[in-house]
């Protein structure tokens, strides 16, 4: 299986650093384009194996699978330029663009095709993948899923639910740093040092998302765990109410979409 990733930004550069890393795609099977050098040279420096190139066209001549990992307004041009075959596989990480658009872009409108949204820890092998599918076969999602698997969750959800999941997982990272960052404010005034409160935080919030993945439980079982009655956890917690925490989460996610 060859891949070809198209822009070596942000996310195509995690997601080839991710692939080579995996166990399912050999290094030397990934190959890279981007327009400027630098982002190519530094793939280069921990993935010797992994091919590089300044064209597109090169890039996607002898892959059978194509990600887009451009920004969404280059999409339908990288998409035109590249006339892909009819039997390669589309993936477009794209936030935004339909598999309406991308069907206009391509040569064979029936081709299979992803969209897919990562986020920002795909580099941590962390992610939480999100992945919708067109005209795929069980065999082709299976090997898209698990692929993306090894770089930490990936799901398949109907097109129509990519907005709010996007909300949810993508732009949800940044909302669980916010809390991170003022979780670290409220240490730091009460006297504990900026790296200490960090890793405080940073190792309850890991601690907290792996309790309910590896136990399958709701929050609210963990959270009664922690609540004494008359203690001070539910203090702290009817103080978040009092001040529309979980409302505030909610408008957020919703204003995302
Ligand atoms: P980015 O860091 O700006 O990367 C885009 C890359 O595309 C750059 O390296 C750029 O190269 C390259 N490029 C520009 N024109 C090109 C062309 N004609 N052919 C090939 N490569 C070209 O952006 P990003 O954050 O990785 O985002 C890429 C895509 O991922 C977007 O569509 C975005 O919606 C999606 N996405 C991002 C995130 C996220 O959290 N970042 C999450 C989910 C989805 P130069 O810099 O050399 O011009």
């Amino acid at each position: 299986m060859k891949i070809a990733i198209i822009g070596a930004g942000n996310m195509g550069g995690s997601i080839a650093r991710g692939l080579a890393k995996g166990s399912m795609i050999s290094e030397s099977d990934i190959i890279v384009s981007n327009p400027s050098r630098g982002k190519l040279k530094e793939l280069k420096v921990n993935f010797p194996m992994i091919t590089t190139t300044q064209s597109n066209t090169d890039a996607v001549a002898g892959a059978d699978i194509v990600i887009l990992s451009v920004k969404p307004w280059l999409i339908e041009s990288v998409a035109r330029e590249l006339k892909l075959k009819s039997k390669q596989i589309l993936i477009s990480v794209a936030a935004g663009i339909s598999f309406e658009q991308l069907a206009h872009y391509v040569v064979d409108p029936e081709m299979p095709m992803f969209r897919l949204i990562p986020n920002t820890a795909i580099s941590e092998q962390e992610s939480m993948t999100l992945i919708a599918s067109r005209n795929t076969t069980n065999e082709q999602e299976l090997f898209i899923l698990s692929l993306f698997n090894e770089m930490g969750m990936a799901m398949l959800i109907p097109e129509d639910k990519m907005e709010a999941a996007t909300a949810l997982a993508s732009c949800g990272i940044a909302f669980v740093l916010k809390y991170i960052q003022a979780a670290m404010q409220a240490g730091i005034e009460m006297g504990i040092r900026p790296k200490d409160a960090m890793q405080m935080v940073a190792q309850s919030v890991k601690g907290a998302a792996t309790l309910i993945l590896n136990n399958d439980t709701h929050p609210s079982v963990e959270i009664d765990k922690v609540t004494t009655p008359g203690g001070i956890t539910i203090k702290g917690l009817n103080e978040l109410e009092h001040t529309g925490f979980t409302s505030a989460v909610i408008k957020a996610m919703k204003e995302s979409r």
